[in-house]
């Protein structure tokens, strides 16, 4: 079984004995519940730090990325069967720490990225991302990786991480794994647990409806207003779907676009029922 460590200091030293026998460190952090998507991350860390390399993946649910009547306390929690992914993905360690070691007293210190948060997820979950990047810059600096890697679901997210770790000059390269769907196209997420029989069955709509934006983008649709009309129109035919957002937005600024004469990405919120899913493609 892959060790657990549950505090900084124990990590901090099994890092530090990774790195004084020359491994590469690579960092996968995760709020568990994991499925195949993580594990896919784990298994690119591990091809990129190399065979001898040192995965750490970590488990922590951040309370401060929650907003007031979000899922916190609902959250999946299964450290033993992530543990055991973990190790079956090629993990060397699991960082798996308390509330209370991560967050010992209030914190005063953020870190906020503007203005890519601006659109997307940013206004339907208010200090989200602020949430995210500063744990994600207290797990960079905890573990401080050769690399760490993220998931291309979480579209929004990766780009303003990598932004955070650019301006900031966060040492490390942060890399980014594709998608991992069910067979049906569903992205795959720790909260499709919570779909009810029929939300999962309509659950794959949403994916569906990214592809037919991507077609129309094929036959030479350029038009960013008529791409999210039809995407609208699209989701909307889901049973039971309601739409936070369907958005087409500047691949890297993630501001909005009127025509898509650069690299572009197509990201929707939709809630099932209690269960907010999102998703994205990209058009270039
Ligand atoms: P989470 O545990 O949901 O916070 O996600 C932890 C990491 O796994 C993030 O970098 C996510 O983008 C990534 N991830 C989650 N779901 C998937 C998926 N279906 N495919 C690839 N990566 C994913």
């Amino acid at each position: 079984m892959v060790p657990v460590a549950e505090t900084i200091a124990a990590t901090r030293a099994a890092v530090a004995a990774a790195r004084s026998a020359g491994r590469v460190v690579a960092l996968v952090p995760t709020m568990g519940a994991l499925h195949a998507g993580h594990a896919e991350l784990v298994r690119v860390a591990r091809r990129l730090a190399g065979p001898l390399g040192c995965v750490v993946a970590s488990v922590f649910v951040n309370p401060t990325q929650f907003g007031p009547g979000e899922d916190f306390d609902r959250y999946p929690r299964a450290l033993e069967a992530d543990r055991r992914l973990c190790g079956e993905a090629g993990a060397d360690l699991v960082f798996h720490p308390s509330v209370a070691e991560m967050y010992p007293g209030r914190p005063v210190a953020y870190v906020d990225v503007s203005e890519l948060g601006d659109h997307l997820c940013g206004p339907s979950r208010p200090g989200h991302f602020r949430g995210v990047c500063t744990v994600v810059l207290k797990l960079l600096n905890i573990v401080q990786p050769d690399l760490s890697v993220f998931g291309a679901k979480d579209a929004q997210q990766v780009r303003i991480l990598r932004r955070m770790v650019a301006d900031l000059d966060v040492p490390g390269r942060v890399e980014v794994a594709p998608t991992v769907r069910e067979a049906d196209g569903l992205a795959m997420s720790s909260r499709n647990a919570y779909l009810k029989s029929d939300e999962r069955a309509a659950a794959p709509g949403i994916y569906a409806a990214l592809l037919a934006t991507r077609d129309r983008y094929a036959r030479g649709e350029r038009d960013a207003a008529r791409l999210e009309a039809a995407l609208r129109a699209d989701l909307a035919a889901i049973p039971g779907a309601r739409v936070d957002y369907a958005s087409v937005v500047d691949d890297e600024t993630m501001q909005p676009v009127a025509r898509l004469d650069r690299p572009a990405l197509v990201a929707v919120a939709v809630s099932l029922g209690r269960t907010r899913l999102i998703d994205n493609v990209t058009l270039s």
